[in-house]
């Protein structure tokens, strides 16, 4: 049997608009945190991207957040980045309206003063990222004096983006006794140290991730030829929508995304190098659809989470099985089946098919050209190669 919402204790109304929403059962990660979440206790829950966290700590967020004095916000969503501010409140949003709650998104490279004129009107739960907080809170537009719940959301890439000083710096400043819930795809070294400073006796939550398969995708390994190689990669990503490519370093990131671009192919890149405002502009058009083809490097790739894409390209094929179905495992979502494609130069075969038997995966190393007629159909070629091996 299948628990609801209901039975975990979300209240009715909040059930109601989940539902209009297609929400009906919860994920693993909201089954296991929620009815501690309502119960008001510190939790530390632990799950991989696009598993649900959001509404993990959503619903008893909204369930147990009073209502804000001008400035004095009740609740209190710390997340990396702007993007993630703005997907969180608009995610919350619609389900705060349901009990009669606030929510606003706050970040920095946007004026400061609509942010302050809504904390003013009272807004009663602040999603920002750590520098705008504390912004608001130097200027005394915002006080944390009130707040009752704290939610530390994807606080690994805090820590990975060297947030760590300001959002220690915010806890401090929070003395009054508050719910402290914590929500990350991995819970390491940086993690722990704010979790045995600054929470009261959490309760963990971990998933464990069912491990993507390879079942959950088709394989297309192919042979391509150094010079011919960046137009293999172009003439997959034309008869797709939306390409993810992984390169092992980031100049190899920006030397493709030049030369998709002089073969007429409209990709960006996503890569450590580049500043926080470049990374997410290409991944708001990645996920938007304006940009089809990104190329990412396997460190920037992490926590991406974009629902549609059809084809993963291992322009440098993995270096294991790991890495291997990880980004692979980027098309395998939302029930879709996607296509993972490696490229593979004469010299890389050996490895590719030793990943290969490491994969549990028995297919054959086409030789391939960019003018060839599959290209503009991998999936269809990517099928009906898998039924004839398998037959
Ligand atoms: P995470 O924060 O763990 O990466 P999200 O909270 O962003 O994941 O959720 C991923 C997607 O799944 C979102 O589009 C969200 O609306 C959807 N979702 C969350 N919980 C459920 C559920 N119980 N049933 C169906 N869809 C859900
Ligand atoms: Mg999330």
């Amino acid at each position: 049997m299948t628990t609801t919402f209901e039975a975990l204790g979300v209240s009715s109304d909040l059930v109601r608009a989940l539902e209009k929403r297609g929400i009906t059962e919860p994920f693993e990660i909201q089954e296991a945190s929620i009815p501690d979440g309502l119960a008001g206790l510190d939790i530390c829950g632990k799950a991989k991207t696009g598993s649900g966290k959001t509404l993990a700590f959503g619903l008893p967020l909204l369930e147990r957040v009073e209502s804000a004095d001008a400035h004095h916000p009740r609740a209190l969503v710390l997340v990396p980045t702007r993007e993630l501010a703005n997907q969180v409140a608009d995610e919350l949003a619609p389900l705060a309206k349901v009990v009669g709650r606030r929510v606003m998104a706050v970040y920095g490279g946007v004026s400061m003063d609509p942010q302050i004129d809504a904390l003013e009107d009272g807004v009663d739960i602040v999603v920002g990222t750590p520098g705008r907080l504390i912004d608001l809170i130097e200027r005394r537009e915002l006080s944390v004096s009130d707040i009752g719940v704290l939610v530390l959301d994807e606080a690994d890439r805090m820590a990975d983006m060297g947030f760590m000083p300001q959002v220690q710096k915010i806890l401090r400043g929070i003395e009054a006794p508050h719910q402290t819930l914590l929500y990350s795809a991995t819970l390491d070294r940086a993690v722990n140290q704010l979790v045995d400073r600054y929470m009261d006796d959490p309760i963990f939550h971990e998933i464990e991730s069912a491990e993507v398969t390879v079942d959950a995708m088709e394989h297309l390994f192919l042979h391509v030829h150094q010079m011919d190689k960046v137009k293999v990669a172009a003439a997959i990503s034309e008869a797709s929508n939306r390409t993810l490519i992984f390169v092992r370093t980031k100049r190899g990131a920006d030397r493709l995304v030049r030369q998709l671009q002089r073969d007429g192919v409209d990709a960006g890149a996503i890569h450590g190098d580049l500043r926080q405002a470049a990374r997410e502009r290409a991944l708001s058009q990645f996920s938007s659809g304006k940009l089809p083809v990104l190329v990412a490097t396997d460190v920037a790739a992490r926590g991406i989470h974009i629902d549609v894409i059809d084809v993963v390209v291992h322009y440098d094929p993995a270096e294991d099985a790991k890495q291997y179905l990880h980004r692979s495992g980027r098309t395998a979502r939302a029930g879709e089946t996607g296509v993972a494609v490696t490229m593979a130069l004469w010299d890389q075969e050996n490895d590719v098919r030793f990943l290969q038997r490491r994969l549990g995966l028995s297919l054959p190393m086409v030789e391939i050209f960019s003018n060839d007629e599959r290209l503009s159909d991998l999936h269809a070629w990517a099928s009906s190669h898998r039924e004839a091996v398998d037959a």
